[in-house]
């Protein structure tokens, strides 16, 4: 390496990214007495609490507010609303982010026994990395946690214009009068339907022929519909071919047509960030999509991966998941693999939209004995009571085969809690005979779960 022999540090385990998987790792070998070296160039704690995960969601909450202000007339007599960014933004900054300051997530760490180094790591071989000029030696192994960054297309003239990731439209404080956004997946329709409600013109564009592409067919449609009712502008089956901007935004589609809009969020998807880290010196493809793991969450000997890295699905509850695997496996401890069946997703739209496990089409294409129960949740009696924004069903899939759900969708007012009990039944293969003979207290929405058991043909 070249490296002076006093630049090198010897320790059990370092760390290289301290987002919400690397930090659980860290702080867990830490705690349990390991040497552990934990190094972040950015902010402790990573997207999820500081451009991801709880800011978004503060803002859909605020949404959420205001639609439900706006139901009053149909339900409780009269309300005016007048949507105010600023107390949003300041919950962002002051309750949520710190204003983007980490030293809490740092002393959280430290305090459990890890060393913090502030910096951006490179691996120089088996078992060493590097920050500044300094090289850490580690004994048991890495952890490569370095999560994802937003995927910037290359549109022409994109490049070199002020637009937005997610990173600018969670710390905006004005809002901008309106916002074009590039990919209808689950966060540019979250940001959609939340800027709408405080007055935004929005207008997402979608290539592929539907929103929450991903997803059940039911659940873009009902993610559609809602987007619709608060104001947006879907464009679907189009790209954007180029970029104009002139003091704003317009962005010419593959029909020719041309959309405009004061900002443009860029939310076409994540790219994980494993470029620039050396990987090559460790015989691992730096150019890889994702770093491939067994079910040990191990990458290579002596190197572990856990979270947005790996591939498996770019959520928090994901890079939990698989921290524990990795904590485990590196103390020697055992316990339960890597196991992808039952992973559930919400998105935070109102309703929000929930899905565990495989898609009708996921399940059909994997050749299983598909049986498909589906509900609109206006036809239970907690939908009818709930009347506006009930939007929503619950749709279940199962293997006749093996009598047990393989996967299910849940739309509504409660759509992400109603998931838990669905990936329950997924994950732990509950016979379909027994959840036949379950009692779902009413009227509850999750009591159509019983009605959608029912409906399987
Ligand atoms: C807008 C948005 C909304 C989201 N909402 C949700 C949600 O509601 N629910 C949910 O489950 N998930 C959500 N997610 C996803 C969630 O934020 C991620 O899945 C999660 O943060 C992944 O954790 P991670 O540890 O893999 O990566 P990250 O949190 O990205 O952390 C990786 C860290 O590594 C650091 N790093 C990278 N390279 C280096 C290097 N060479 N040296 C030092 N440090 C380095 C980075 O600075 C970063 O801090 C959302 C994401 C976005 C963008």
């Amino acid at each position: 390496m070249g490296e002076s022999v006093e630049a090198v540090q010897q320790v059990d385990v370092v760390v290289v990214g301290l987002g919400v998987g690397g930090e659980e790792v860290g702080g867990r070998l830490a705690a349990a007495g390991l040497s552990v070296v934990g190094v972040e160039h950015n902010l402790v704690g990573g997207e999820c609490p500081y451009w991801g995960c709880i800011p978004t969601k503060i803002m859909v909450r605020a949404g959420s507010a205001l639609a439900e202000a706006r139901r009053i007339p149909q339900l409780a007599g009269t309300s005016t609303v007048t949507p105010d960014w600023a107390p949003v933004a300041k919950r962002i900054r002051d309750e949520a982010t710190d204003d983007w300051n980490d030293k809490v997530a740092v002393d959280r760490f430290t305090g459990k026994g890890g060393t913090f180094v502030r910096g951006r790591a490179t691996i120089v071989g088996p078992g060493r990395v590097k920050v500044g000029e300094q090289v850490y030696a580690a004994g048991r192994g890495l952890v490569i946690a370095t999560g994802t960054a937003a995927v910037i297309p290359p549109i022409d003239g994109l490049a070199g214009t002020p637009y937005w990731t997610n990173r600018e439209a969670v710390e905006v404080t004005t809002l901008p009068a309106s916002l074009l956004i590039l990919g209808g997946g689950a966060i540019g329709c979250e940001f959609a339907q939340a800027f709408a409600r405080f007055g935004v013109q929005v207008t997402i564009i979608e290539g592929s022929p539907r929103v929450l592409a991903a997803e059940e067919p039911e659940s873009s449609a009902v993610a559609a519909e809602v987007l619709a009712a608060d104001g947006v502008t879907v464009r679907l089956g189009v790209h954007a071919e180029r970029v104009d901007h002139d003091g704003g935004f317009t962005v010419t589609l593959t029909d020719g047509s041309t959309v405009t809009g004061e900002r443009l969020l860029i939310a076409t998807g994540r790219s994980a960030r494993l470029t620039d880290l050396g990987l090559e010196t460790v015989g691992l493809d730096p150019q890889a999509r994702f770093l491939g793991t067994d079910d040990r969450m191990r990458a290579a000997d002596g190197i572990w991966a856990v979270g947005d890295v790996t591939g498996h699905g770019a959520f928090t509850h994901m890079a939990m998941y698989e921290a524990d695997i990795a904590v485990r496996d590196i103390l020697g401890q055992g316990g339960p693999g890597a196991d992808y069946r039952a992973l559930p997703r919400v998105t935070f739209l109102d309703p929000e939209i929930g899905a565990v496990g495989l898609t009708e089409k996921q399940a059909r294409d994997a050749g299983l004995d598909v049986r498909v129960g589906h509900v609109p949740l206006s036809y239970t009696s907690r939908g009818f009571i709930h009347g506006p924004g009930n939007e929503g069903f619950i749709k279940v899939i199962a293997d006749a085969g093996r009598g047990v759900l393989v996967g299910a969708s849940t739309a509504g007012p409660s759509g992400g809690e109603m998931i838990g009990a669905l990936a329950v039944a997924v994950h732990a293969e509950v016979p379909l005979s027994t959840l036949a003979s379950q009692i779902w207290a009413y009227p509850t929405f999750h009591r159509g779960i019983g009605d959608a058991l029912k409906a399987l043909a």
